[in-house]
């Protein structure tokens, strides 16, 4: 028996029915003996639809449309998720398992006081552990907390993950799992490569970067937290037959386990390719080359919220001037370039040039820690391809290379191939 935490995500609550089928899983779960705890998130379009009728009524009340107040946003968009919660415990019930909905601050799930977007501080699991001890299931509304101020607080779009995994530490639960429209975590986007495979193991730190490098199963919030917290992360899909799958313990229903490295036996040097589209580069031509620069380059980017990423800096040749090349999302390209040219006389570059619609490419992997030449392969068979790499960056387990978009499928193909991620061909 396990105590489980089941998160599922808005197009798996999107309809009555298909409220139906998440109950059918989590009677299965209950039946198998595990206790469990859900967490949902408001049924799909929802939420949209809430923050719209927000940003709308000052203007028909006939105030100035920048009008806001954060505390009634959460008390409005976290509506969705109650509605979720109260209409699975209804289907539950129905169904002849003991289930009750819980909503942020009945639990308590306690945040700080950033309305909209905030943080959670802790949460209180001793109700929901004692209930579920007497064979109850806990169906929780997602995405909220209770604020020092005693007000609802919404923990930021997509905060729904992040609310699983803040109760499944909060419960010690021995898994977490994110049921979604898709049935795990992919060695790189099958709808861009046909060929790729679904993985059965991925560490925290590998998901850390898929999942910000544009493989959009997870919140990266979770990730982090679940990381932090140890939580074990299964990904699986809702949109399986709820009544074929074996729960019992040991049985390995289809998905991917997000767990720390030492549970994972064989570690292959590369885990999965992630591309990232919409990203620009910026490149500054002649810049002094002395110190404080890359202060005054990047301080006045980030007070203005412009979010950077690849940074790659020469070493100048004969120590007065240098080049400094950075991206930053398509959408900020704008802004950064105007931040730029206000403090151009304080940098002291000669040209910054930009070019908008680049694509990020990453080679994943905790096995690069070990080995050598993975960076090499990638190059060669970029080389092969004929894509030309723009700037390259690498961490401990990840190579990130900047490439034109015309080129992105071919690369991400060559790099999925070349590392033999390629799922096995009937013969
Ligand atoms: N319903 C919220 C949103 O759409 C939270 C979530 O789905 O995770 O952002
Ligand atoms: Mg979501």
């Amino acid at each position: 028996m396990a105590r489980l935490v089941l998160k599922f995500g808005g197009t798996s609550v999107a309809d009555l029915e298909r409220i139906h089928r998440v109950a059918r899983h989590v009677k299965r779960e209950a039946d198998a003996g595990h206790e469990v705890a859900v967490v949902v998130s408001a049924m799909a379009g929802k939420t949209n639809e809430l923050v719209n009728w927000v940003n709308r009524m000052p203007q028909v009340a006939g105030a100035n449309a920048s009008f806001y107040d954060a505390r009634e946003y959460d008390a409005i968009v976290a509506s969705g998720e109650q509605v979720t919660a109260g209409l699975l415990a209804i289907a539950l019930q129905s169904m002849g398992v003991d289930a009750r909905s819980w909503l942020g601050w009945q639990i308590p799930l306690r945040t700080d006081n950033a309305h909209g977007a905030a943080r959670i501080d802790a949460v209180d699991g001793a109700d929901i552990v004692e209930r579920m001890g007497r064979g109850q299931v806990a169906v929780v509304a997602g995405f909220q907390g209770v604020a020092p101020d005693n007000r609802i607080a919404t923990l930021g779009r997509g905060g729904s993950d992040t609310s699983a995994v803040a109760l499944a530490a909060g419960i010690e639960a021995d898994r977490c799992d994110i049921y979604t429209d898709v049935d795990g975590v992919y060695t790189t986007d099958p709808r861009m490569v046909p060929n790729a495979r679904r993985l059965d193991r991925v560490s925290f730190e590998e998901m850390l970067e898929l999942a910000s490098l544009g493989a959009k199963v997870l919140q990266v919030r979770s990730v982090e937290l679940a990381m932090a917290h140890g939580v074990r992360l299964f990904v699986r899909s809702s949109f399986d037959e709820p009544d074929q799958i074996d729960s019992s313990d040991g049985a390995t229903p289809p998905g991917t386990l997000i767990c720390s490295e030492d549970e994972i036996m064989e570690q292959q040097n590369v885990t999965g390719i992630a591309y990232a589209r919409d990203e620009a580069q910026i490149s500054l031509r002649r810049v002094a080359d002395k110190p404080g620069v890359a202060a005054a380059v990047f301080g006045p980017l980030a007070d203005a919220r412009v979010n950077v990423d690849m940074i790659v800096q020469n070493i100048s040749e004969d120590g007065t001037v240098t080049d400094m090349t950075f991206t930053v999302p398509d959408a900020d390209l704008e802004k950064a370039r105007s931040v730029l040219e206000s403090s151009r006389d304080e940098i002291g570059y000669e040209v910054a040039q930009s070019d908008p619609g680049m694509v990020k490419v990453s080679v994943v992997g905790v096995g690069m820690r070990s080995h050598a030449g993975v960076a090499a392969t990638a190059f060669k068979a970029l080389a092969d391809k004929g894509v030309n790499i723009r700037a390259i960056t690498t961490s401990e387990i990840k190579i990130s290379i900047l490439i034109d978009s015309d080129y992105a499928e071919l690369a991400v193909r060559a790099l999925h191939s070349v590392y033999g991620l390629d799922k096995e061909q009937a013969a």
